[in-house]
């Protein structure tokens, strides 16, 4: 089994990506599992950009079979809202791929570590967020 938050923290990008990922209040499974939501906010990010985050792919954290873990809400997503600027993460088989993957323990504990990962990247000395931003726009091509 791999784990693929620590894969995604491993990652050249990593640094910049960070900054610019928030973590919501999870919901409660019927497995008992609880679901974090991670999203990443995009909206300062150019095309060139978005386009290299949504080609990054890590290891499912149940299965192992290669993921993109930044995807972009389908319209489909029925009664969710829409929210432009941004993307959510997932470090799993998308649900339409393997339900056992997208809504299992892994699941839950990849986007744990990721949350404490966030969390902990906050604590240390960060520029504010224009300043990461900015950052992001000058060495993302480069960190991809
Ligand atoms: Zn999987």
């Amino acid at each position: 089994m791999t784990s693929s938050a620590p894969s995604l923290m491993a990652h050249a990008a990593w640094p910049h990506v960070a900054p610019l990922l928030t973590v919501e209040a999870g919901t409660r499974l019927a497995s008992g599992n609880v679901h974090r939501r991670i999203e990443l906010e995009s909206a300062g990010l150019s095309e060139r950009q978005l386009r290299m985050l949504l080609t990054v792919r890590v290891a499912c954290a149940s299965c192992g079979a290669g993921v993109c873990p930044f995807r972009q809400r389908l319209r489909s997503s029925a009664g969710r809202t829409q929210r432009p600027g941004r993307l959510y993460v997932s470090f799993t088989c998308p649900l339409d791929v393997s339900l056992a993957c997208a809504r299992g323990k892994a699941a839950s504990d990849a986007a744990e570590a990721l949350a404490k990962a966030i969390a902990d990247h906050r604590r240390a000395p960060t520029p504010p967020q224009a300043e990461a931003h900015h950052q992001l726009r000058l060495r993302l091509r480069g960190a991809l």
